[in-house]
């Protein structure tokens, strides 16, 4: 989806979400740091630990974002000839995105989460590509997902569970409008200039 062209590329803001086997491996400021070693700035910083429900409404609701996630696991299955109908007696990719969608809940409530609002150049694309790809065991080196996670859907779906892969970030400008609706105050929320923002950009 483009971009919408309203304000300044600096002006941009994105939603991380450092998940249960991230807070527990001790990678809240690995994680953080590298977000801001490449000049990007953390305007919004809490923890929280979500109810099942709270999480519910994080994750997409719309019939397309679960069909989408149900292929995303029906793509392992191909690769790995996995029967899809053995792991959850049906080859319909909604109704696999349901089970995977509740699975990930599962995951999401499993401990503590930090929520981050991320600003800067491009944010959202700038996050995304620091945090690697959803597959650990196909993320680049150097990235988040790359460097600190092995997992793969093909084990993950295996043990019915979501893949463990540290972070989440925002996809594009309508995550990220519900989720700091969803996630964060007005009051939560401090922009500030960093020093180098006249040096570097
Ligand atoms: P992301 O935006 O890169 O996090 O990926 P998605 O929005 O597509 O999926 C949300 C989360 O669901 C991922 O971060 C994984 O934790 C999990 N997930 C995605 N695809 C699969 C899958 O095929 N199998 C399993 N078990 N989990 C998945
Ligand atoms: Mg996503």
């Amino acid at each position: 989806m483009p971009r919408a062209e309203k304000k300044h590329p600096k002006e941009e803001v994105t939603v991380v979400l450092i998940k249960p086997d991230g807070v527990k491996r001790g990678l809240i400021g690995e994680t953080i740091k590298r977000f801001e070693q490449r000049g990007l700035k953390v305007i919004a910083l809490s923890m929280d630990y979500a109810t099942k429900e709270k999480m519910d409404g994080h994750y997409p609701k719309k019939r397309e974002w679960i069909s989408r996630l149900g292929g995303k696991t029906m793509k392992t299955y191909k690769e790995y000839g996995i029967d899809p109908k053995k792991q959850h007696g049906t080859s319909d990719l909604y109704k696999i995105g349901l089970e995977v969608r509740s699975w990930l809940i599962n995951y999401m409530t499993s401990g503590p989460i930090v929520k981050v609002i991320v600003k800067g150049i491009h944010a959202i694309d700038m996050v995304r590509k620091l945090s690697g790809v959803t597959m650990p065991y196909k993320a680049e080196l150097g990235s988040i997902r790359g460097d600190f996670s092995v997992d793969s859907p093909a084990a993950a779906n295996k043990d019915k569970r979501a893949i463990h892969n540290v972070v989440h970030a925002s996809e594009n400008e309508e995550e990220v409008k519900h989720e700091i609706a969803y996630w964060f105050k007005k009051n939560d929320i401090h922009d500030y200039k960093r020093v180098e923002e006249d040096l570097m950009f």
